[in-house]
């Protein structure tokens, strides 16, 4: 089982932000979508490929059209009449589109809303992040061998790619209490030829730290908090916790703590469940009445944290981008000093 990963360096500048944000503001919460980070409305958000070809793409952007029939926003993938669709290019300086996405790193992630064009996010150059030259959504191993259930691996990476978070982390959900974080009591390290972390002789079992730690994940507990650990952040609207959504991770019966687990997914991996809908439509709405809801709680959010009013439309978090910039690069010199 291989788990999503985006860089390290990437997750270390969103961290950083989100406890920015999480300090800053004075408290209010509540799907788990981020208010901040989602596309203004009615927006033609665009997509390129940096690889593949053009069934791939098709594909892709057909699997997706179950995102965009349920709410106000628009992809574009550029389809010509020709049938070929828009890329991008590791040269690229100017954004060829808001979501890039490659097939050619290993692993399945997706930066969350407007992260894809924060180019604060990868400011460190690596593959990934929010700039031109930055893949922003990763489908591995697509061109070659596609997983059995792509169609919900695209529509997960593209709820991502719109501002979703996991379910599993939705607060109001049992998993934090339900996931066997910790190895059985007296747990021997044992590993099987693939370097996976498997029970030991006595068949006692690993927990979650030591098992995502092993093949083929090798995930540091930092990353595994990043992806697993509930999620409270001021810019979340979260719904009833949802055991059909793509966005709750389907994990082997011994991550929980009972059996079967009421954190353990119901839906079949593959279509939006009715919760991930209206997560759409409360992000993306079509109704005048849905359109004032979401301005009241982005107004809420930004007032919370000090910021200005939100963004001109077309451009990126407006003054809350701009205050939070400054933040991390406060950060960044405070922590280059004490290193120093
Ligand atoms: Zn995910």
């Amino acid at each position: 089982m291989e788990l999503e990963s985006l860089p390290n360096d990437v997750i270390a500048q969103i961290e950083v932000r989100d406890r920015w944000r999480r300090a800053t503001a004075a408290s209010g919460l509540e799907f788990l979508i981020t208010d901040i980070g989602k596309w203004p409305l009615g927006k033609t958000v665009r997509v390129a490929f940096l690889d593949g070809d053009d069934q791939l793409h098709a594909d892709i952007a057909g699997a997706t059209k179950q995102i965009t029939d349920a709410c106000n926003l628009t992809l574009d993938f550029g389809q010509n009449g020709g049938g070929t669709f828009r890329r991008w290019t590791e040269a690229d300086t100017v954004l060829a589109a808001e979501i890039r996405v490659s097939f050619d790193l290993p692993g399945f992630f997706s930066l969350v809303g407007t992260d894809s064009t924060d180019s604060v996010i990868g400011a460190g150059g690596g593959p990934v992040g929010g700039n031109p030259d930055q893949r922003s959504l990763n489908l591995g191993q697509f061109a070659e061998d596609r997983p059995v259930k792509w169609e919900g691996t695209v529509r997960h990476e593209f709820l991502h790619a719109l501002g979703f978070h996991h379910s599993h982390q939705n607060m109001r959900g049992t998993c934090e209490g339900e996931f066997r974080w910790e190895d059985e009591a007296g747990y021997v390290p044992t590993q099987d030829g693939d370097g996976v972390f498997v029970a030991d002789a006595q068949g006692r079992l690993p927990g979650i730290y030591t098992f995502l730690a092993g093949e083929p994940n090798n995930w540091p507990r930092a990353m595994v908090d990043h992806n697993l650990r509930t999620v409270d952040a001021p810019d979340l609207v979260a719904g009833p916790f949802d055991t059909k959504s793509v966005m709750l991770y389907r994990f082997p019966a011994f991550f929980y703590k009972s059996t079967p687990s009421s954190c353990a997914p119901t839906g079949n991996g593959q279509n939006l469940s009715d919760g991930d809908k209206r997560g759409l439509d409360l992000l993306y709405p079509h109704t005048t009445e849905g359109v004032a809801d979401r301005q009241a709680r982005a107004d809420a959010v930004l007032q919370s944290l000090g910021a200005g009013p939100e963004g001109v439309p077309g451009s990126n978090g407006g003054g809350l981008a701009e205050a939070y910039r400054t933040r991390v690069e406060e950060l960044a010199t405070a922590q280059a000093a004490s290193a120093g």
